[in-house]
C-alpha cells in the first residue's frame, strides 16, 4: 500500500472515534505489552546481532524499559485523560471552564538505530495513551531489530491504526511529503534540521530530539572512585552510542589525575584487560560510523572486521582538539583539565546546548552556579544517564538538541492538543457588554482593574 492510501486509512479510522475511547487505549496498551512479551527473545537476538548488545543491557535499556512505559501509563491513564476544570473570569459568569486533552490524529515517529527498539516504542507508547494513530519509522541502520518490530507490529496491529514502514532516508522523505498531524523525530541535529522543515509544509507540530556534545564536569571535592565508575559506566554503555552519553569530561587539575586513572580501572573492573573478548561490550554500527570514530583516535585498538572499538579515555585534550568539534557517539572520552570554574562556564556558554549535563560534587552553591548559567535539555548531579530513567521527569533537548519532550505524563502530553472549553449559561444576557457603552470608558477601565 503506498504512504497517502495507509495515512488515509489511518485517518478514517481516527476518525472513527474508537481511539478516543479510554478502554480501547488500555486494550491497546496490553496488545502492544503482550506483542513485545511474545518477541522478547526475537528483539534480544536482534539487538545483539545489530549493537552486540549483551542480553541484560539490551532488556534493561530497550525491552524492560518499554514494558515499564507501558506499565506507567496503564496506571496513570485515567488521572491523564481527565479534564482540568479551570476558573472563570467574572464576565462569563456564570459558566465552567476546562482542559481536555485530544489527540492529534495520525502522527509520524522517526526513529534512530542506536536504542532502535525503546526510542521507537516510548514515543509509541505515548502516541496510544493520547490516542492518536501511528505510523512508526524504525532505523534501517539496526535492520534486524527494524524488521521484528515491522513483524511484530504487523502481526498485533491493524494498519489503519498502527504501521511500521521499514526503509531509509528516501522512504523517510516520501512520509514527510505527506500530511500528518504531528511528527516525532529522534536522531541527528542536521536530519532534524530537514524534518522540520517538511513539517513546516504542512505546519505540523514537531518534537525533535536530537544530540550534541554532553559534558561532564568533575570539581575538585567529587567522589573520585564514584564519579569515575559512574561515568566509565554512562560512557561505555553501548559502545558510546548513547546520546545522553557524557561526551567529554572536565577535570578539575586537583583530581584529574586520580579520576583517569580511576576511570582506567573502572574500565578494567566491568570488562577486563580485553574489552574486545567481554560479552557486555557492544560494537559499532556500521563500517561508515567505525571509520568515522576510527579518524578521531591517535593510536588505540581498533579491529574493522569485528567493528571493535577498544574504550578510550584520552587525557590531557585541549578546547581546540578535533575531538571537541562535533558529537562523538562513540567509545572515546576526552578529558579537559580545568582550574577556574568560571572559564569551564564560559566556554560552555559557546557551544551548543546539549541534551545532558553532568556535575560531579557535593558544592550546593556550585551546582546551582552551574544550574544558572548553563543550558542543557537535563542535568544530572552526581550520576550520569540516571536522570532518563524516571518518568516522572520530562525528557528532551534545548537548542541544539531538540525541542518538546516526553517520558510518561509529559509523552502523553506531547501527543495531544490542550483544549480549552468554556461552557456558558443562557439563563441571563445582561446588556452590559453589547453596543452601545452603557458606562463611559472611565468607569470600565475601573471596573477592569477591580475584577482583574
Ligand atoms: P539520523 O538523523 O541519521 O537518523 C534518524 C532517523 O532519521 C532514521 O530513521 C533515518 O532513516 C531517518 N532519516 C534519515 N534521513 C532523513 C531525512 N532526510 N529526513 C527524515 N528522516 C531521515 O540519526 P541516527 O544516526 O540514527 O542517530 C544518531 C543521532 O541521534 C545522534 O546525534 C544522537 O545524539 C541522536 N539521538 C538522540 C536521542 C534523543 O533522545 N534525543 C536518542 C538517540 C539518538
Amino acid at each position: 500500500m503506498d504512504h497517502a492510501a495507509l495515512i488515509l486509512q489511518q485517518r478514517g479510522f481516527f476518525r472513527s472515534g474508537k481511539t478516543m475511547e479510554s478502554g480501547f487505549r488500555r486494550a491497546r496498551l496490553l496488545e502492544l505489552c503482550a506483542a513485545i512479551e511474545e518477541h522478547e527473545n526475537p528483539l534480544l537476538d536482534a539487538l545483539h546481532a545489530d549493537l552486540r548488545k549483551s542480553p541484560h543491557e539490551a532488556y534493561a535499556s530497550e525491552i524492560g524499559y518499554s514494558l515499564g512505559e507501558i506499565r506507567h501509563a496503564l496506571r496513570h491513564l485515567g488521572s491523564w485523560t481527565k479534564p482540568q476544570r479551570r476558573k472563570t473570569p467574572w464576565l462569563a459568569w456564570p459558566a465552567s471552564a476546562e482542559v481536555r486533552r485530544d489527540p492529534f490524529g495520525v502522527v509520524l515517529i522517526i526513529g534512530p538505530w542506536n536504542y532502535p527498539l525503546q526510542l521507537l516504542l516510548t514515543p509509541l507508547v505515548s502516541a496510544i495513551a493520547a490516542g492518536n494513530t501511528a505510523v512508526l519509522k524504525p532505523s534501517e541502520l539496526a535492520p534486524h531489530t527494524s524488521a521484528v518490530i515491522a513483524e511484530m507490529i504487523r502481526k498485533h496491529f491493524q494498519p489503519e491504526y498502527i504501521a511500521a514502514i521499514e526503509g531509509g532516508r528516501e522512504t523517510a522523505e516520501a512520509l514527510l511529503r505527506e500530511k500528518f498531524d504531528k511528527i516525532f523525530f529522534t536522531g541527528s541535529t542536521a536530519v532534524g534540521r530537514e524534518v522540520m522543515a517538511a513539517a513546516a509544509r504542512h505546519l505540523t507540530p514537531v518534537t525533535l530530539e536530537l544530540g550534541g556534545k554532553s559534558p561532564c564536569i568533575v570539581a575538585d571535592d567529587a567522589p573520585v572512585r564514584i564519579a569515575a565508575r559512574r561515568i566509565v559506566w554512562g560512557k561505555f554503555m553501548n559502545a558510546g552510542q548513547t546520546c545522553v552519553a557524557p561526551d567529554f569530561v572536565l577535570a578539575h587539575r586537583c583530581i584529574a589525575a586520580d579520576l583517569t586513572a580511576a576511570m582506567k580501572s573502572a574500565l578494567l573492573e566491568f570488562h577486563g584487560d580485553d574489552p574486545q573478548r567481554s560479552a557486555d561490550y557492544g560494537r559499532i554500527i556500521n563500517r561508515h560510523h567505525f571509520e568515522r570514530l576510527v579518524s578521531m583516535l591517535d593510536g588505540g585498538h581498533s579491529d574493522a572486521a569485528d567493528l571493535y572499538i577498544a574504550p578510550s579515555i584520552v587525557d590531557d585534550v585541549t578546547w581546540d582538539s578535533p575531538l571537541m568539534k562535533h558529537e562523538i557517539f562513540g567509545p572515546i572520552l576526552p578529558v579537559i583539565v580545568y582550574d577556574d570554574i568560571d572559564e569551564v562556564l564560559h566556554r560552555l556558554e559557546e557551544i551548543p546546548s546539549p541534551l545532558a549535563l553532568y556535575l560531579f560534587t557535593g558544592d550546593r552553591a556550585l551546582t546551582e552556579k552551574v544550574l544558572s548559567r548553563t543550558r542543557s535539555g537535563g542535568v544530572c548531579v552526581n550520576d550520569t544517564i540516571t536522570h532518563i530513567i524516571g518518568r516522572d521527569l520530562p525528557f528532551g533537548g534545548v537548542g541544539d538538541s531538540g525541542m518538546g519532550s516526553y517520558h510518561g505524563r509529559a509523552g502523553f502530553e506531547c501527543f495531544s492538543h490542550e483544549r480549552a472549553v468554556m461552557r456558558r449559561s443562557t439563563g441571563m444576557d445582561p446588556d452590559f457588554r453589547y453596543p452601545p457603552p452603557k458606562a463611559s470608558l472611565a468607569m470600565l477601565k475601573k471596573m477592569m482593574r477591580w475584577f482583574d
